[in-house]
Order: structure tokens, then C-alpha cells, then sequence
């Protein structure tokens, strides 16, 4: 199975690949600069060649590019919406120097525009971008909290539909649990997957982010829990990582170190649910 952990890049974007093995992971994901500011991604050719090599030599793959936070496609305001523009961009040229298949982006908050108006903002501003041929862009499952938009598969299949790009999904169970879809229980799980396959299409999912959740469900509380040991548990995460229509896509851990459990733990600890 493809799974493997968000990993720093900080010394180069090659050390990626290293830090990616040392969690024994076999796929992953990078920022390429801070998330909470604006900055470009600052790749140098050589450092590009060795990411590309190692991850050939060492990795199944894909890598995810996560965007900046401050990215806000779903925003009515015309200089973030240029700055969001403008950031995505580089991202997804970034990707193609590096060889990565995805960008992944959250649609943002519409603040005001409504529903409708901050999905029409995030289309276009999605087909501003040149997004050069083999880089995949997918919009991630929100937990939905305030007027941030993604919660709702609904919103999701919205941009999907409308966009001139072929966009993909990133499904976050952290974030779809709290954005209300019940991932607790095997019979949830399933629910959650024919809804996802009816309302999006499972054609659409390329990516889940495992995470767990420290908040109920519903909740639009945004805080990752390591594997089982959150509100969606063991029951869960067991049957999201053996559901048929789920297994074979690649997964990526993004709840960092916290009570002595790291990425290699959560690792293993998939490689063992997906076994029982
Ligand atoms: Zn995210
Ligand atoms: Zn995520």
C-alpha cells in the first residue's frame, strides 16, 4: 500500500525524500516554504534533479504540494484573490520542476460572498492558473468551519463540475469527520464512500489525508489525532484503510509528533490495521 507522512524540506526539497524513508513511508507530502506567509517556492535546479532521483530510487510516489494557508480562492477581496492566484501558481510550476503530480489547495472562506459566490471566486480563480501538463491540482475536504467552504462533498463536485481544469479531491477523514460525515463505524465508512462515489465520483479521489480527530463529529473542529486514537478510532481507521474503494490510493499522515507517537508510528500502526 502507498503511505507515507507531510515531511519537512528544510536544508533542500531533496532531503524530502530521506526524511521520507527514515518514517518508512513510500509517498508523502511537502510544503516548499513556510505555509503561513507569503514566499516563493525556492527550488534550485540541483536540488530538483536530486528530489527527482531519490524519489525515483527509493519511493513509490506521488508527492502532494500543500499550498499556503493564506491561499483563499473562495475570497471576494481582488489582492488576495491575486496573491492566491499568484501563489498557486508557482506551486504548481514548482511541481512540475520537481516532478510531482499534485497540488493541493483548500478552497478558503468566502467571507461574505455566500455559498455560491465564494464557489464561483474559487473557480475562477482556479482557471486563472497555467497548470502545466502532468501536475494535477485537488481541492481538499474542509472541516468546514466559519464560512470556509469544502465541508460539503456538494461544494467539492460544484468546482470539479465548473472548472475548465481536470481537478481531483483530497479527502481528509479528520476534516469530513468534523464537516459532519459519521467515519467511526465500518457501516459509516461505507456510507461516506457511496456518498463521496454519488455525489463527487470516486474517479475524482486521488488522495486521502489520514488523520484522526480530537473533535467529534459535526464539531467543524479542525484538530488532528494520531491513527485510532481519536474520535473516528480504531473501527474506523481500520475500515478506511481496508475499504476496497480506498486501499489502493495513497495516503498521507499529516499529525506530527505529540505523547511520543511519530509518523513512523502511525505508519505502522496503518500497515496493521490494513492487515487484520
Ligand atoms: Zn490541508
Ligand atoms: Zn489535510
Amino acid at each position: 500500500m502507498r503511505v507515507g507522512a507531510h515531511v519537512s524540506v528544510a536544508g533542500g526539497v531533496d532531503n524530502a525524500v530521506d526524511n521520507q524513508r527514515d518514517v518508512g513511508g513510500n509517498c508523502g507530502q511537502i510544503f516548499t516554504h513556510s505555509p503561513q506567509v507569503w514566499q516563493d517556492p525556492n527550488v534550485d535546479d540541483d536540488e530538483a534533479t536530486a528530489f527527482r532521483e531519490g524519489t525515483a530510487e527509493h519511493l513509490d510516489g506521488p508527492w502532494v504540494i500543500h499550498s499556503s494557508y493564506l491561499v483563499n480562492l473562495c475570497t471576494p477581496k481582488d489582492d488576495l484573490r491575486a496573491k492566491s492566484v499568484d501563489s498557486m501558481q508557482r506551486e504548481v510550476d514548482a511541481a512540475d520542476k520537481l516532478g510531482i503530480e499534485y497540488v493541493n489547495v483548500h478552497l478558503g472562506a468566502h467571507t461574505g460572498a455566500g455559498v455560491d459566490g465564494g464557489l464561483d471566486n474559487a473557480v475562477s480563480a482556479l482557471d486563472e492558473l497555467d497548470v502545466p501538463e502532468g501536475v494535477t491540482v485537488l481541492v481538499e475536504s474542509d472541516a468546514g468551519s466559519g464560512t470556509k467552504l469544502g465541508g460539503d462533498f456538494e461544494h467539492l463536485a460544484a468546482v470539479l463540475e465548473e472548472s475548465t481544469h481536470d481537478l481531483g479531491v483530497c479527502l481528509d477523514t479528520a476534516h469530513a469527520f468534523a464537516a459532519g460525515y459519521d467515519l467511526s463505524t465500518p457501516a459509516g465508512v461505507d456510507e461516506t464512500v457511496d456518498e463521496f462515489d454519488d455525489v463527487i465520483g470516486l474517479e475524482h479521489l486521488h488522495c486521502l489525508h489520514l488523520n484522526d480527530s480530537k473533535h467529534a463529529c459535526g464539531t467543524n473542529k479542525d484538530e488532528h489525532a494520531h491513527v485510532g486514537e481519536g474520535e473516528i478510532g480504531v473501527d474506523g481507521m481500520r475500515r478506511i484503510v481496508g475499504h476496497p474503494d480506498l486501499r489502493d490510493r495513497p495516503f498521507v499522515l499529516e499529525t506530527p509528533t505529540e505523547d511520543g507517537k511519530s509518523f513512523a508510528w502511525n505508519i505502522d500502526r496503518v500497515h496493521e490495521l490494513a492487515a487484520e
